[in-house]
């Protein structure tokens, strides 16, 4: 894991250096609450989990509990309070804080190990509900929530820094006819090929996410329409290309037809700019599918 040990105390902070080190664990140090947090709002990887001193001056234990709640991140931090008191308020006022669990001074190897472990239990059952909550069970792309998520925060930064955004709407062509030809799990095979034709083509550039059923979409952030419309091309083309083994010798082939619309100036939300892409994605359709169409604002 990747754990801040926030504690004015050299001592503290050498024993649990040495004992976290051991186990295995990435350290980040910081003399006080007010550096800690200092660190945690500079952070360019978030932490896993933070072990905090209750007594500091300046910020206390709790009060960089709540600091750190307070900013509400996705990747959820574990908390950890150490204390010297045997005072069950502080306690409750720690949980109450935020911190997930508390440790009393003086420290023991194996009770840290311990509650380590069940700090990671609870990190990996959280991590797995917000991957469950996220992304499409069938082909592991964004779910259409995270992705309208993920949209809202890029048009947030494209306002603010002045950057293009462009957005894609994709939908396979006469897919109902590969369901009703082949079978059902024929079609759960061409979606899963399909998604990871258009990763190979977009990769780290945009965010893939299935709005629903056979329509995706891909979010291009600092990416203006005519490198998008290069991009869909190539998208087009990997699809097209797909060939899915099918029983008796035979292969599957499919086509996509795509849609693209960008944010205009002053647009604070993503809905426009996808409504001309689904547009976009009309006017393919009827022209042939596909082939792509660009919708200007
Ligand atoms: P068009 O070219 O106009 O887009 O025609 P289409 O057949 O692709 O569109 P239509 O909306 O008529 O059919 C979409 C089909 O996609 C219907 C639905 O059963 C199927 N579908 C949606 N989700 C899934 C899925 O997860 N797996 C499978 N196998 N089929 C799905
Ligand atoms: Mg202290
Ligand atoms: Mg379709
Ligand atoms: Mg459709």
């Amino acid at each position: 894991m990747r754990i801040l040990v926030v504690d004015d105390t050299q001592l503290m902070r050498s024993i649990l250096v040495e004992w976290l080190t051991a186990f295995g664990h990435q350290i980040v140090l910081a003399c006080d609450g007010a550096e800690g947090l200092e660190v945690v709002n500079t952070q360019s990887q978030p932490f896993d989990m933070v072990i905090a001193d209750w007594e500091m001056p300046k910020v206390t234990g709790p009060e960089l509990c709540w600091a750190i709640r307070a900013r509400g991140d996705s990747h959820y931090p574990y908390i950890l309070v150490i204390t010297a008191s045997e005072q069950v308020e502080k306690y409750t006022e720690a949980l109450d804080s935020g911190a997930d669990d508390l440790l009393r001074k003086p420290l023991s190897r194996a009770m840290l190990w311990a509650r380590l472990r069940a700090g990671e239990r609870f990190l990996g059952m959280q991590r797995e509900l917000v991957r469950l909550a996220t992304t499409d069970g069938l082909t592991g792309t964004l779910n259409r929530r995270h992705f309208l998520c993920l949209a809202a925060e890029a048009v947030a930064r494209s306002g603010s820094h002045d950057m293009p955004l462009t957005v894609l709407m994709l939908d396979i062509d006469k897919f109902k006819r590969i369901n009703d030809s082949h079978g059902h799990d024929v079609g759960d095979r061409a979606l899963v090929a399909f998604v990871s034709a258009c990763r190979g083509v977009v990769g780290e550039v945009g965010v893939l996410g299935r709005l629903g059923g056979e329509e995706f979409a891909v979010l291009l952030p600092g990416v203006f329409p005519g490198a998008a419309l290069t991009l869909a091309e190539k998208v087009r083309r990997a699809v097209a290309a797909l060939s899915l083994p099918l029983r008796d010798d035979e292969a599957l082939g499919f086509t996509v037809s795509i849609g693209i619309g960008a944010l205009a100036q002053g647009e604070g939300d993503i809905a426009p700019a996808l409504k001309r892409a689904d547009i976009g994605l009309y006017r393919a359709k009827q022209a042939g599918r596909n082939r792509i169409r660009y919708e200007r604002a």
